[in-house]
């Protein structure tokens, strides 16, 4: 099988692929207050596109695939994306992260389709300060679609970003939230991405949402960070769901990073933190054929760094939506 190694020998099998730099949510960490100009329409690689670069990718080495965004179930055709790619040679997983807002109406096409996992975006369980976070009042459907999520798939991710003064004091609420559901449940560490406003203050590190959780519950480890995880695993006695901890900026996990991302515009994009990208859209609009697609894939591998500097001064000037998280 081919593979995929970075000039770290990492070896490289996930990609990420942005369908939509457009969201229906506002969300104030994400969207920051200032002003932002969608890509054109044709700027965003159609479909077709996105899945021959997955396939280039796949022929590489790429085995897992994630779709993202914006909100990816904004995308006209995201199912047919995700039947297309899930028939790829090579591919074996294939998930999608999502605000939760349509899954009413998606969750069973994405399954039939051949979407293996689902994650969930949802920061509050109070619908008032969803609609301060957010600027909308979609947060009944977020639920409905996480409802709906359950039936339809095996493995549901519930991704909460924490941060100080906005929801921490709802740790032990999301925790409680899991108790009867199979719910992975993960805290996410706050980061400054894209000039969004991020202060050290709203930071809170993974240790200390596990400590907090401690102090009212038991916890027993049940997996270490690995490649296929970035996020330590835990289970509460008598808790259907899990929980886990991504800690970017307080542990890093660079030395597993085992991914590349393809933003909607069309860039290969190395390393989150970083605006090194390549160029991929172009040179198959001007008609590479897929061997040339393939050395954009291993010029990206060369430039991605050791580890992300996402806490320095040059960091990438995307927003986390022009990216896809
Ligand atoms: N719309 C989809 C969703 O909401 O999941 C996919 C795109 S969204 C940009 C992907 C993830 O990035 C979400 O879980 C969001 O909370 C997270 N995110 C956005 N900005 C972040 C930041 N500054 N730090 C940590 N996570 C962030």
């Amino acid at each position: 099988m081919a593979e995929l190694k970075d000039s770290y020998g990492r070896r490289i099998s996930y990609l990420r692929i942005s369908v939509t730099d457009k969201c229906n949510l506002r969300c104030r960490y994400c969207v920051s207050g200032k002003e932002f100009v969608l890509k054109k329409r044709e700027e965003i690689l159609s479909l077709e596109e996105s899945e021959r670069i997955a396939r280039v990718g796949a022929a590489l080495g790429i085995n897992k695939i994630r779709f993202t965004g914006g909100e990816p179930l904004l995308r006209k055709g995201i199912d047919y994306l995700v039947e297309k790619i899930s028939a790829t040679p090579g591919i074996s997983d294939l998930s999608l992260t999502t605000n939760g807002t349509l899954l009413k109406e998606y969750a069973a096409r994405l399954r039939e389709a051949g979407l293996k996992r689902i994650n969930i975006s949802l920061d509050t369980l109070n619908p008032a300060r969803f609609e301060k976070m957010t600027r909308t009042r979609l947060w009944p459907q977020v639920m409905t679609g996480i409802e709906e999520a359950l039936i339809r798939f095996d493995k549901v991710k519930l991704n909460v970003v924490a941060i100080r003064g906005t929801n921490d004091h709802e740790i032990l609420d999301f925790v409680k939230f899991t108790r009867d559901k199979p719910i992975a449940l993960r805290f996410i560490e706050f980061m400054p991405i894209g000039d969004n406003g991020w202060k050290p203050g709203q930071f809170i590190s993974s240790s200390f949402v596990r400590s907090r959780i401690e102090r009212e519950h038991e916890l027993r480890k049940i997996s270490q960070l690995s490649r296929s995880d970035s996020a330590e695993l835990y289970q509460i006695e008598g808790f259907e769901g899990t929980l886990g901890f991504i800690s970017a900026i307080s542990q890093g996990f660079c030395e597993n990073c085992n991914r590349l991302r393809l933003t909607a515009d069309g860039f290969l994009k190395p390393c989150l933190s970083s605006d090194v990208e390549i160029d991929i859209k172009s040179k198959m609009r001007s008609g590479a054929n897929d061997n040339e697609l393939a050395e954009l894939f291993i010029k990206a591998l060369a430039l991605k760094p050791r580890e992300h500097n996402l806490l320095g001064e040059d960091g990438t000037k995307r927003r986390m939506f022009q990216i896809g998280g």
